[in-house]
């Protein structure tokens, strides 16, 4: 798949301003000559098709062009580009190949025509990622997004509810000291009498003692 992905990017597939490709015209291109590889404008695509030697060339629509395959050079002939592909040896060659000795009686097929074939091939795999894989992974990165609002959701609600379990236990402790420390006064004030009542029992005995003492004497 990621191999295919790469292709999202050939050249040429990106919809932009294309000038026609006769000298000096720079008019909009609408139209494409398959035989010459040559972007036309709808005037320069009249002219081509006028002159004689052009007569049988191959004009569309720049939308349904044959597409050019990538020139390569011969290895064995540097100076000449490979065009064809000999079907028995599995090789690309140029021309000066397919009349050598080596290819004698081998059929050979445009590489013009498989390129055509290969981007057809292509095509229906970027179709396949467009209408399936993209929209696919596109829900499922929505559905992703949406459990990540949905779990933020619950940990706030558990944040509350921790906060509303704090105050309350904030408040009961709060409530629990505050009996205990009455109950502590209670307790102090009820010794503090008992040991006031016994102080004043011993002031009056000592008191007693005394006078008691002054009699004696
Ligand atoms: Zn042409
Ligand atoms: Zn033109
Ligand atoms: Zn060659
Ligand atoms: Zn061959």
């Amino acid at each position: 798949m990621f191999q295919v992905l790469s292709l999202l990017k050939i050249p040429g597939t990106a919809q932009h301003y294309l000038e026609c490709q006769s000298e000096e015209c720079k008019r909009n291109c609408e139209f494409y000559c398959n035989t010459c590889h040559l972007q036309l404008c709808k005037q320069c695509r009249d002219e081509h098709l006028r002159a004689q030697e052009n007569k049988n060339h191959d004009v569309v629509i720049y939308q349904e062009r044959t597409r050019k395959p990538p020139l390569q050079k011969c290895e064995i002939h540097p100076t000449k580009d490979t065009d064809m592909l000999c079907e028995e040896c599995q090789v690309s060659l140029c021309s000066k190949c397919a009349t050598s000795q080596d290819h004698k009686g081998h059929s050979f097929t445009d590489l013009e025509k498989i390129h055509a074939e290969n981007l057809a091939l292509w095509q229906v795999e970027i179709d396949k990622i467009c209408e399936y894989f993209m929209p696919t992974s596109q829900s499922l990165q929505n559905e992703v997004r949406d459990d990540a609002k949905e779990i933020k959701k619950i940990m706030n609600n558990m944040r509350e509810s921790l906060i509303v379990d704090a105050d309350s236990l904030r408040s009961f402790v709060d409530a629990v000291v505050t009996r205990n420390m009455k109950q502590i006064d209670q307790i102090e004030n009820s010794l503090l009498k008992d040991i006031e009542t016994q102080e004043d029992t011993f002031t009056n005995y000592i008191t007693y003692l005394n006078d008691l003492v002054k009699e004696f004497n």
